[in-house]
């Protein structure tokens, strides 16, 4: 349909959208009276006028709709791996803490809650405590990522007990009589799931406890179960990481010159009940060294 100006009805919409009125003396009963089908193009246009004004506004009808939400994978966070500082062999006992606290060395920190240095009779000014026993283990486990603390769960228990019928606990201090005990683990962050300790996470934070030994300077070391074996006695065991557990037991091993006796970890014990008379004649060989040692 055209008018006396010459509009079509695409144009007609156009500027009426426009808010340009077109007057014409046929043109709104025209409309009216257009059958359905025509005044059906006419909405069709008029869409059409509001897009192209849209566009010329620079206002895109379709950008400007929200899209749906595409579903994104879970991805686990990346830890960013920082080196260890150098040094650590030099550090005093808070110095090595706090770089225990903060580190990123290997993908454990992404994932831990906690680090656990250790736990035993107290520092005294930032110096290391003084001790006769360092109880050294595997790992945090769920507990001791959550509590900061080695050996809190069921297996702490056990150790207590065990401590206990030593006469020593885990954070009584050394007397005249002896005592003092340092309970630390190979590694210092929880592997997720309780896993095994992986070499690489091994041999990471294996510099951490070298240093707590050599600041410990503790009269024996009871290392307790395969992680803790191999990580002690790998220097001086050929085959260690083959050698089954139950074939070290029974004589005294030297680590940093310092006398190791080896024995089943706690967890080991809980799962082996009958197991516990060899842990015991393995506490009662330790206990004679040292005794004799003074
Ligand atoms: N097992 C370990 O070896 N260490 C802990 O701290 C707890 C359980």
């Amino acid at each position: 349909m055209t008018d006396t100006l010459h509009l079509d009805k695409r144009q007609r919409a156009m500027l009426a959208e426009m808010g340009v009125r077109v007057w014409s003396p046929m043109s709104e009963a025209a409309v009216m009276s257009a059958p359905a089908e025509e005044a059906h193009s006419f909405a069709a246009a008029s869409e059409l006028a509001t897009q192209a004004i849209a566009n010329a506004a620079g206002h895109d009808t379709a950008a400007r709709q929200i899209p749906a939400p595409v579903p994104v994978a879970k991805v686990e966070p990346v830890p960013i791996i920082i080196q260890r500082p150098e040094g650590i062999d030099q550090m005093d006992w808070s110095a090595l803490h706090s770089t225990v606290s903060g580190c990123q060395a290997c993908t454990l920190c992404g994932t831990r809650k906690n680090t656990v240095f250790g736990v035993g009779a107290p520092a005294i000014e930032g110096q290391a405590p003084q001790v006769d026993w360092l109880i050294v283990g595997e790992a945090p486990g769920e507990n001791e990522d959550l509590q900061g603390e080695p050996f809190v769960g069921q297996a702490g228990k056990l150790l207590d007990n065990m401590l206990g019928a030593m006469k020593l606990s885990r954070t009584g201090e050394r007397t005249a009589e002896g005592g003092g005990v340092y309970i630390a683990n190979v590694l210092k962050c929880r592997p997720p799931g309780n896993r095994n300790p992986k070499p690489e996470e091994v041999a990471q934070c294996l510099p951490y406890l070298e240093r707590q030994v050599a600041l410990l300077k503790p009269k024996m070391i009871l290392a307790m179960g395969r992680f803790a074996v191999q990580a002690l006695l790998r220097d001086s065991v050929p085959d260690v990481e083959t050698t089954p557990l139950g074939k070290l037991r029974g004589r005294v091993h030297q680590y940093q010159n310092l006398p190791v006796v080896v024995t089943y970890h706690p967890a080991y014990v809980l799962r082996n009940l009958p197991e516990k008379a060899k842990v015991w004649a393995d506490l009662c060989l330790a206990m004679a060294h040292l005794k004799g040692s003074e």
